[in-house]
C-alpha cells in the first residue's frame, strides 16, 4: 500500500524547505523528497548577499540551518526521483522511481535548471573543461583563463567568484550591455581580472582529445570570427523549469513554467507550485521562502476545507 501524507512537498530548495516548515509546524504529515542534495540551487552559489539576517552568507552553510529548521516539526526528507504526479480528486498520487506515495495535497518546487548553449563541443567537453557551476569547478582552473558566456546575474556573479582563482575571466555576451543588476555591473567593470567580449556568440567549443582549448566566437555586428583561447567554458545563458515529470498534471504552461494565484494555487486543486518553477519575474531565495510560507499555510487551509465538505482523502 502507497505511504500517506497530507502534503508532498517536491524539491528540498529553500522554498520547498519553507513549506515543509510551515505545513509540519501546523501540524500535517509532510514529506519533502529531492532528487539529490536538499538546498538546490543554494549548493551552487559561494556567496548570498541578498538573503536578508545575513550580511553574507555560504549557500550550503544556508541550506544546511534551513534543512535544520524545516525538519524540526517532524517533516520527513527522503530521496526520490519524480516521475509523475496522478490528481484523483481528494488524493494525489506521486510516483517515484521506487516509490508510490499518496497525499492530499502536493506542493511542486522543483526550481529550475541552466539552460545549455546548444553548440558542437559544449556536450562532448562537458566536464573537461565546460562547466554550469563554478562553485563545484572553479578550483580546477587556478591560475588559468577561463570564459563565462552570458550577462545575467549567474554569469556575471559567477565570473566575479572565479576571479579568485582564475587568472582571466572573459565575458561572452550576444548583446553590448549586461542584463545582470546593477550593484554586480559595478562590481564586474572594476575587477582587474574581469574582460569583456560583446556582441558576440560562442558558435563552438573546441578542444583536443582531452579538454577545452578555446572557443570559437563570431561577432554578430561584423561577422568577424575569432578564436578566444581558455582551459575553462562556465555556461550562463538562462534557466529553465524542471517541470517535465509533471506535465501530465496539465499545470504548465507552454515554456514549462507553472501559472499559480497569489496563495500559490495551481488551476488543479491541491496542487500548489513554488520558488523558480513559477511563472514569475523575480526568481531568489528571498522570493522562494514567500512562496513557500504561502504555500505551506494554503496546504493547511486547503486540507481543513476537505474535512470541511466531508471530503474523505
Ligand atoms: P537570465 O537572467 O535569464 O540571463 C541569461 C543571460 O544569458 C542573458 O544575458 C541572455 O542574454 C544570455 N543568453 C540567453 N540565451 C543565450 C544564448 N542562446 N546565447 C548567448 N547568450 C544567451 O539567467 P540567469 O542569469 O541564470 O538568472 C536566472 C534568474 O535567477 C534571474 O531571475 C536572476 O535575476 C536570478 N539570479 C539572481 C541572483 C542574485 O540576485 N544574486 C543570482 C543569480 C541568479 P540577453 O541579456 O541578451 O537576453
Amino acid at each position: 500500500m502507497a505511504k500517506q501524507y497530507d502534503v508532498i512537498v517536491v524539491g528540498a530548495g529553500p522554498g520547498g524547505m519553507t513549506s515543509a516548515l510551515y505545513a509540519s509546524r501546523a501540524n500535517l504529515s509532510v514529506l519533502l523528497l529531492d532528487r539529490g542534495i536538499y538546498g538546490g540551487q543554494m549548493n551552487n552559489t559561494a556567496a548570498i548577499e541578498n538573503y536578508p539576517g545575513f550580511s553574507s552568507v555560504l549557500g550550503p552553510d544556508l541550506a544546511k540551518d534551513m534543512y535544520d529548521g524545516a525538519t524540526q516539526f517532524g517533516a520527513e526528507y527522503a530521496y526520490g526521483n519524480v516521475q509523475g504526479i496522478e490528481d484523483k480528486g481528494a488524493v494525489k498520487v506521486v510516483t517515484t522511481d521506487t516509490e508510490t506515495y499518496e497525499a492530499k495535497a502536493v506542493v511542486l518546487a522543483m526550481g529550475s535548471e541552466y539552460r545549455k548553449l546548444g553548440v558542437p563541443g559544449e556536450e562532448e567537453y562537458g566536464g573537461r573543461g565546460v562547466s554550469y557551476c563554478a562553485v563545484c569547478d572553479g578550483a580546477f582552473f587556478k591560475n588559468r583563463e577561463v570564459i563565462v558566456v552570458g550577462g545575467g546575474d549567474s554569469a556575471i556573479e559567477e565570473g566575479l567568484y572565479l576571479t579568485q582563482l582564475a587568472s582571466k575571466v572573459t565575458v561572452i555576451h550576444r548583446r553590448d550591455q549586461l542584463r545582470a543588476q546593477k550593484i554586480i555591473q559595478d562590481r564586474a567593470f572594476a575587477n582587474d581580472k574581469m574582460n569583456f567580449v560583446w556582441n558576440s556568440n560562442v558558435t563552438e567549443v573546441l578542444g583536443d582529445d582531452q579538454k577545452v582549448t578555446g572557443v570559437k566566437v563570431v561577432n554578430n555586428q561584423t561577422n568577424e570570427e575569432t578564436v578566444i583561447d581558455a582551459s575553462g567554458v562556465f555556461i550562463y545563458v538562462g534557466i529553465l523549469p524542471k517541470t517535465e515529470e509533471i506535465a501530465s498534471l496539465g499545470v504548465t504552461d507552454a515554456d514549462g513554467w507553472i501559472a499559480t494565484n497569489d496563495k500559490m494555487e495551481t488551476k488543479v486543486p491541491g496542487i500548489f507550485a513554488i520558488g523558480d518553477v513559477r511563472a514569475k519575474d523575480l526568481r531568489q531565495i528571498t522570493t522562494a521562502v514567500g512562496d513557500g510560507g504561502v504555500a505551506g499555510q494554503q496546504v493547511f487551509k486547503y486540507i481543513e476545507s476537505l474535512s470541511d465538505t466531508g471530503v474523505k482523502a
